[in-house]
């Protein structure tokens, strides 16, 4: 359905099925649910009505290899947004297909409105392609083939057309977003009028799901609601990228991290080092220094308890210290996005801010988590963002 960035938990469990293009395809466990839905309602009720006189053996094959068909338009589909986005230099990492159909995991944003347009209209392209040719190979054949063959080319234009529906971040509504982009120029602006948008199209999808539901198509309608508060609950998620976390990685390294950290000298025995600057201390990372001064590297306190106690007045903290060339570090003029990207999957890592050669400070994932929580607390407008 849509090509979303960053945190869908949600679809984070799930089983890798095969990798296309160095792309993984994932399918989450709601998936079962669909594809046995889908399956029961064409081999009862769709496929007896529309080719008489088969047996159910027939028809139970033909609805399950439709089922299993059906997803692999999908990926088809998000195949369409990963191979554009590769194009427009935005690397894909991979797809999951889960209740409400497929999701293309981005690593990055689109950089210009063009390209967020082009990666947007892939998807519903190619589910428009496959639905077309279809419905023009169906002529060829007649009974039970025909009629499976009429019902994938009619679900794949359908889920074209869904999926522009401009219910961001459904396919249309990220269209709509590049639009406005590319309109007045300011992505964020462009963000929060889809996702309002959006938002009421998530009512109003709500209100027809329950509808539907009251007039007796239970399953329908309970998957439109679901999908309504599905974008809803993205819209919402997608706002606070723009207003929180976007302007924070805009900030300079410098104003997050902390400065001048105390550091420990690598001829140092774990003996004097723990007595003289753990205990006591309020860090369990220390930037470890050579004795005329350069940083060497980086000892934390696993690296100590991985020497047994009684051989801590022999072992020097430079011996235990992880080598400067295997840490992260970063230039203090560098953005807090680029420490995200450097900090990115990696909870215990520290990254060591320089100034041209010289350490002058130190960054946890604890500031970054600081920092959005007191931004979430006191909102953008208390700290000085810039735009
Ligand atoms: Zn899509």
């Amino acid at each position: 359905m849509g090509s979303a960035v960053g945190d869908d938990q949600t679809m984070d469990t799930g089983l890798t099925l095969v990798h296309i293009r160095g792309i993984e395809i994932r399918l989450s466990g709601s998936v079962v649910v669909i594809v046995a839905l889908v399956t029961w309602s064409l081999a009862v009720n769709m496929l007896p009505e529309v080719a008489e006189g088969y047996g159910d053996g027939a028809y139970w094959s033909v609805a399950a290899l439709l089922a299993v068909a059906l997803l692999a338009g999908l990926v088809a589909h998000e195949l369409g947004h990963s191979i554009v986005a590769a194009r427009e230099g935005v690397g894909v990492s991979s797809i999951t297909l889960w209740m409400f159909g497929g999701v293309a995991r981005l690593e990055s944003q689109p950089k210009t409105a063009r390209s967020a347009g082009r990666i947007a209209i892939a998807g519903p392209a190619v589910s428009a392609a496959i639905g077309v040719a279809a419905l023009a190979v169906e002529p060829l054949f007649d009974g039970l083939t025909a009629a499976a063959i009429a019902w994938y080319g009619v679900i794949n234009l359908a889920l074209a057309v869904f999926n522009l529906l401009p219910a961001f971040p459904m396919d249309g509504g990220r269209m709509y977003q590049a639009w406005w982009w590319a309109r007045t120029q300011d992505q964020d602006d462009a963000t929060r009028r889809a996702v309002s948008l959006g938002r009421t199209m998530g009512a109003i999808m709500i209100g027809l799901g329950a509808l539907e539901a009251l007039s007796g198509a239970a399953v329908g309608g309970v998957w439109l609601i679901l999908i309504g508060w599905f974008v809803r609950e993205a819209g919402r998620a997608e706002l606070d990228q723009v207003t929180i976390l976007d302007p924070l990685s805009k900030l300079c390294v410098a104003q997050v991290m902390t400065a001048d950290p105390e550091s420990v000298v690598e001829t140092a025995t774990l003996d004097s080092f723990v007595s003289h600057s753990v205990l006591g201390g309020r860090h369990t990372t220390y930037p470890v220094v050579a004795v005329e001064g350069h940083v060497v590297g980086l000892v934390n306190l696993q690296a100590i308890r991985s020497v047994d106690r009684e051989r801590w007045a022999q072992t020097t903290v430079g011996s235990v210290a992880t080598p400067l060339a295997e840490v992260a570090t970063i230039d203090v003029a560098a953005s807090v996005a680029d420490v995200m990207e450097l900090m990115a999957g990696d909870a215990r890592r520290r990254t060591l801010v320089f100034d041209s050669t010289r350490l002058v400070g130190i960054i946890a994932p604890a500031d970054l988590t600081r920092l959005v929580a007191a931004v979430q607390l006191a909102g953008p407008e208390a700290f000085e963002l810039p735009n």
